[in-house]
């Protein structure tokens, strides 16, 4: 028997509005939305509550999310890769029943979930941009790959966009494009992610337009959607146009 417990810090606070991990310590207020300590969970009453669930949405790529919804999570999607399986983006909620994965991939620092809980009991690693660990909501969390720009790993390309935060990240897979955030809703409607420089941002989305164009994503996964890729393109391209 493992004791799961040794590895884990014996405090960490998850807040319930936004899924924001809080190790150590319990704070006054959540650093990421501000809410009071009376809407925090400890990590353990989180994963008797949150359950982890998983949807198909690519040969070999699924969707993980928590249920009920924990705060503003960002979904993580897992894939299986020749290399083995990889997490892009983590969930909120920390539940050790999950199956394990090699490496988590970040697209950025917002919303780095219970990846230091599945770290410890994976011995996984964590990969994100170096720029993102400089913010005080990263400095809590271990990374053992602090990259810089664009590289290839498990098959999947990184490209260092920017733009929304400074490090941040997108991924290509087979057909799919990971870009998480970036820009949303997946409709007619889409802008770039307006909690970002205006004129980073939109340079950065001249950037991934080229990548997609050249690429023709089948599907494109967002921090809440899955869209067509096709679909997504025009919207996007709306998007930069509204942006400019
Ligand atoms: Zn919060």
């Amino acid at each position: 028997m493992i004791d799961l417990n040794a590895n884990f810090p014996l405090q960490q606070w998850v807040c319930l509005p936004c899924g924001y991990n809080m190790i150590g310590k319990m704070p006054d207020v959540c650093p990421f939305c501000g809410a009071r300590h009376d809407k925090f969970v400890s990590w353990e009453a989180g994963e008797e509550t949150y359950r982890v669930g998983s949807t198909p949405v690519a040969e070999g790529i699924t969707q993980l999310k928590s249920s009920p919804r924990l705060g503003l999570e960002h979904a993580c999607y897992r894939i299986e890769t020749a290399d083995g399986p990889v997490w892009i983006d983590c969930p909120s909620a920390f539940n050790r029943t999950l199956e394990p994965v090699s490496d988590i991939f970040f697209t950025h620092k917002d919303f780095m979930g219970a990846s230091n809980q599945y770290r410890a009991q994976w011995d996984a690693k964590v990969h994100i941009h170096q720029a993102e660990t400089l913010s005080p909501l990263a400095a809590a969390f271990s990374v053992d790959d602090a990259f810089t720009g664009d590289f290839t790993s498990h098959g999947i390309e990184a490209f260092q966009i920017g733009g929304h935060t400074s490090g941040f990240t997108v991924y290509f897979y087979s057909n799919v494009l990971f870009a998480c955030d970036f820009a949303f809703p997946p409709n007619k409607a889409m802008r770039l992610n307006p909690f970002s420089d205006k004129t980073e941002i939109a340079a950065g989305g001249d950037r991934l337009l080229q990548l997609a164009r050249e690429r023709r994503p089948r599907l494109v996964t967002g921090y809440n959607f899955v869209v067509d890729g096709d679909d997504w393109l025009g919207f996007f391209e709306g998007a930069l146009k509204r942006a400019a």
